[in-house]
Parts: C-alpha cells; structure tokens; sequence
C-alpha cells in the first residue's frame, strides 16, 4: 500500500473509493464516501460510492447482509455512508472500463448511515448539465463535488505544489507580506479598511505586494516568492475577480533576461508537471518587443496558436488613392492594415455589418473589405475606386493571389496607428475564434517586452505608467527621464520621457496576460523624478512611497521580478475562459458572494466602533454592474 493510501487511512476507511484495483481482490475493506447512484434490484442494491479519490461499486444483498440492506432501503443520493465488504472482481462482461475501479465491486456487509442530504439542487453525478451559474455559486460547495470542478481544483493545487518546489530548488524564500497595508497603486481603485484604533484612517489591502517585496529585496533576502492574494476594486471580468492569487516574485543581481530565463524555465516546469498531455508551441519562448507585438498582431497579449498577422498595405497602394478612408489617415501618420482570412470569402452581407459595427465599438471609423473569390472574381464595396492594378497589388502583399477554398477576405481598418492596430487585432482573435483557427490544446507562450514607460493622459495632463510605476527606463533611455524637466509644470506630451522604453515584460499565454513584471528603479532620484513625470507632486510621492524612497537610500542592490496570475494560468491549463472556473469561491460580475451574502450590511455597533456612518448613493455606485 502507498505512503499516500497509508495516510489517508482513519476509523472510518481502510482505503479510499478511487483507489481499488483488480489486485485488491479478496481483501476486505472499510470505505467511506457519497452515495453517487443508487440503483435498487429487489434483494440486490448497488450504489456507486463517491469521495474525492474517485467512485467505486458497492453491492448489497439483502440474503447475504440483511442489516446492510436494510439501512439501505431509504438511503438517497448524496448521503454519507460508510461500508465494509470484501473486494470482488466483477462477474466477467460487467466490468466497467470507463471506471479505474471498474474491475471490481465492494461486496458490503456492514453499512452505517453517517448523514443524510436534502435532494441537491443539481445532480452532482451528471457533471455535463448545464446549471445556471447563479445556483453553482450559491451552492458552491454542492458544485464542488461535481468532478469538472474538483478536477481544475486539484489542478490548481498541483501547479501551486509545483510553483513551490521548483521556487525552493532556486534560492527563493517564501515570505507572506501584510494584507493590512498602504496603498501600492497597480492601476485599480482600493479596497480600503477602516482602522477602529485610528478613528478616519484606513488600510488599503494590496493591490499587489510590489512595494513590500521590494523592500525585501533591499532588506537583503535576495530570492523572494509568494502565492500572494491581491485585491482590486474594478469592473470585473471573465479574466478579472475582486480578490486573485499572484505568483509573486522578485530577484536582485539580475537583469531582465536573468528574471526572464528563471521565469520562463519554471513556467514550463510547473505546466509540464500539470498539464503534460498539453503541448508547448514554441521553446524557448519567442520574444517580441511592445512595437512588434502591435504591428504583426495588433496586441501586446498576441494568440500565436494561428497567423493571420496584420499586414501593412501602405507599400502596396499608390501615394494617394482617390478613397478618401485610406488617404486621410495615412496623410497625417496614420496606418492602413488588413487580416487576410482563408475562406471567408463568401461571407454574408449581415456578416459584414456585424464585423463593421464591433469595429466602431472598439474605436475605428468601420472596416473595408475585399473578397477574392476561387475563381479570381474580386468584390468589394471600394471596387470603383480602386484600380485592377491596385487590387492585384493589395492581394500580393497579403500573400498572393492563391485563395482558401470559400475564397479569401481581407478586413481593411486604416486609422492612427495604435488604434487602428488594435481594432484589428481584435477583430483577428475573434474572427479566428469564429472560424477555430486556434488549437485547444496548444499552449502558446511568448514574452512581450520593451513597453513604453509612460502614456499620455491628456484628460488629467500627465504621464502614466503603461505598468508599473517602480518599473525602470531600458539603460539606454535612462537619459531621456532625467533629461525631461520632470518639472510639473513643464509636463506635456511633448516631454522626451515619452520616448522611453521601460525594462518591462509581459509573459502571455494564448492570447492572455499571463502576468508582467520588470527591472525597477533602485535610485531613489530617478523614481522621484519618474514620480514627477507621472503627476507626484515631491511631498506626494514622499506620502504615499516614503517607505521605498528612504530604504533606497540605505543600500538597494539592483532588482526586478514579475507577478503571474495564478488563476488564469490555472484557467489556461484548464481549457477555461473564465477565472471563476477555477476558483473554489468567486464572487459574481457584481462583486457578490451568493453563498456567503457578502457583502452585507455590518451590524449598526460595528459602524459606530469604527466612528462611521453610511450615507447611500443617490446616483448608483461609481462603476457598478449589474449581475450578467
Ligand atoms: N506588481 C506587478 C503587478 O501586480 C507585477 C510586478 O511588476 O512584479 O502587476
């Protein structure tokens, strides 16, 4: 018997259901576990015993074991039972092979009633019932049981095992940082406790725990991890919840490819160990700078399991075309791009319209098309504008004039260049995701790096980091900050600071953000000036940063790391879409607990012990949601 089956041993089993095999045959055994399916044959009962190991068959006869029988007769799903009987090979033909128990049965002779269950909201032995989630989530732990669920738990588990030991065999320390804290700004809003002590004071819970692991590292503990809770008070979405799990990490002595190779090498490590049934596209993982990343997918988060890359027709269509769509953009810098999708070329005018409206939705003016029928028939709304010539130009730039069965469509957006990238490159992971361009089981990661540091505000006239505002300038550009005025009143979106590339990396996983980090600043000047830049008035970013400013004054040996998101990667690992999938209690679109009733109105004394009162909303909560 394993060491594991040893453990798991108490007065109640001897083994656990998931765990009989053929060779256990003849022995007698003491199970414990949910009644999965109960079938009754007059004298003979079968049940299928579940724990969380797996289910096994346990048979009863009532002229073998008249008592086991008997306290058998009005047993129902889902109660909790314990049954002792001998291990039998099934009679030949009804073995079940779907089963790993399923060359055996339990013979039971002792059977003990140790809880009943209410009938379940949902039948937890039909693990493909579509249930509306509102009920999963409000009986979560009925969910729980379904094995879907508790397989992607298991999953996340296992990855988390997996991060730990990998982490300790390279020098990491595991250190919990506070979840009482200050604020450390990660681009969301708070969420804020009130102190009862300090009557008007709050602790912010940890957007991130950046600054304490950077401290960490000033502090000298040099390999720093955490599975560490983070909350952000945002809109939620299918990848976002209130409060998430990151692989947190940070390393001194290294440069960004030192915190890239450990990074990458451990990522594959963990995934090998999880999911080694699921390939990697592409090792090492390939690398795009920011720039790149924009100009061939239209994303700094690219899905690389298909092509369709963006291509840039500016070389392929003359100086000026005559259609003003194209010629305006490109006039004043702006950029004309197209995907070329293999057969599309028969779409549907109401596609078409469906395809123009998203578009305008994410920000471009519309979409041009252009089909190139199998027969070479070209059609296009622009077709009167464009020459013969022009067209064949256009087709050979995107890769000749060979066409997919169905034909080809090129969806043309042209616009500035940002946007229109990214209008298209959305338009490409949801144009593949229509058509299954992608590959389930791929696993395609890549890095992305060399962001901007900075982007423009121009609403509240100011630099704002693109990430991560500890993050440092590539060397190269490290002039470029400290030759800007840093000078609020001088900011503007001409300073030279927004020409610098940050030390910044994202690590991405079929389309998602895996998580990002980067090499910081260790130079208490340049972060003060790097604060400035971002709209920090010096007192302001002495409130709200002292800590870190004063510890670089002591010592602070060059560092960076990164912070991975434990939940999609487990969500990516487990075919999901959806962060909640792999959450043993998410919260909804809203922010609610559904089991638990959080949040809930505190009982009237605990207002007043903190000194508060609560005056409602008149006009709605500042960016709530609805439930979907
Ligand atoms: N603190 C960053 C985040 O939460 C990650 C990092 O730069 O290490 O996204």
């Amino acid at each position: 018997m394993s060491e594991l089956s040893n453990a798991l041993q108490t007065r109640y089993r001897s083994d656990v259901c998931g765990s009989l095999r053929a060779s256990d045959a003849g022995r007698v055994v003491r199970l414990a576990g949910w009644i999965h399916r109960r079938r009754d044959h007059g004298s003979l009962v079968f049940i299928d015993l579940r724990d969380r190991y797996g289910i096994v068959q346990v048979v009863v006869d009532a002229a073998v074991a008249p008592e086991a029988h008997a306290a058998l007769t009005d047993a129902r799903i889902e109660w909790v039972i314990s049954v002792e009987g001998g291990v039998a090979l099934r009679r030949a033909g009804t073995e079940n092979e779907k089963l790993p128990t399923g060359a055996v049965e339990v013979a039971g002779t002792k059977v003990e009633v140790l809880s009943r269950a209410k009938t379940p909201p949902f039948y937890i032995n039909e693990p493909d019932a579509p249930i509306d989630e509102s009920v999963r989530l409000k009986h979560r732990y009925l969910d729980l049981r379904r094995e879907p669920l508790r397989d992607r738990l298991l999953l996340r588990s296992q990855m988390v095992q997996a991060i730990r030991e990998v982490h300790h065999a390279h020098g990491f320390v595991e250190v919990e940082t506070p979840i009482l804290i200050k604020s450390t700004p990660e681009g969301a809003r708070d969420f804020i406790v009130p102190s009862r002590l300090q009557p008007g004071s709050v602790y912010a819970l940890p957007q991130s725990p950046q600054q304490m692991k950077q401290l960490l590292m000033v502090a000298g503990f040099d390999r720093y991890f955490q599975i560490a809770r983070c909350f952000r008070d945002e809109d939620l979405r299918g990848d976002r919840q209130p409060e998430f799990t990151q692989l947190d990490l940070e390393m001194s002595f290294v440069d960004e490819g030192g915190v890239r190779s450990f990074v990458e090498q451990m990522v594959i490590n963990v995934t090998k160990r999880t999911r080694p049934d699921r390939p990697i596209q592409q090792l090492p993982f390939p690398v795009f700078t920011y720039d790149e990343a924009l100009e061939r997918y239209g994303s700094d988060k690219p899905d690389l399991r298909y092509g369709l890359e963006l291509i840039d027709l500016g070389a392929a269509l003359p100086a000026t075309t005559g259609f003003k769509v194209f010629d305006a953009p490109r006039a004043s810098g702006g950029r004309v791009r197209a995907i070329r999708v293999p057969g599309l070329g028969g779409i549907a005018r109401s596609q078409i319209d469906d395809l123009t409206e998203r578009a305008k939705r994410y920000g471009a003016d519309g979409i041009v098309w252009i089909s190139l029928q199998e027969d070479g028939e070209v059609r296009s709304p622009i077709a009167k504008f464009l020459s013969a010539e022009a067209t064949t130009a256009l087709w050979s730039a995107t890769g000749g004039t060979t066409v997919a069965a169905g034909g080809d469509l090129l969806l043309i957006v042209a616009g500035e260049r940002v946007r229109s990238a990214e209008v298209l490159g959305r338009l490409r992971v949801e144009v593949a995701g229509e058509i299954g361009l992608a590959d389930p089981d791929i696993l395609a990661f890549c890095w992305v790096h060399r962001f901007p540091m900075y982007q423009w505000e121009s609403e509240s006239g100011r630099w704002d980091a693109t990430h991560n505002p500890f993050s440092a300038p590539v060397p190269e550009h490290r002039d470029l900050l400290t030759t800007s005025s840093g000078d609020l009143a001088r900011r503007s979106a001409g300073d030279p600071a927004g020409g610098a590339l940050a030390q910044q990396y994202d690590v991405v996983l079929n389309g998602w953000e895996l998580g990002g980090g980067s090499i910081r600043i260790h130079d208490r000047e340049l972060l003060e000036r790097s604060f400035a830049l971002m709209g920090h008035s010096l007192d302001d970013a002495r409130a709200k940063f002292g800590a870190l400013l004063d510890a670089f004054e002591y010592g602070a040996p060059p560092h960076g790391g990164i912070a991975i998101g434990v939940e999609r990667w487990a969500a990516l690992l487990a075919g999901q879409t959806n962060i909640r999938e792999v959450m043993a209690f998410p919260k909804t679109q809203s922010g609610s607990d559904l089991m638990l009733e959080a949040p809930s109105e505190p009982d009237p004394s605990q207002w007043s012990d903190l000194g508060l009162s609560v005056r409602r909303p008149t006009g709605g909560v500042t960016g709530a949601k609805k439930d979907a």
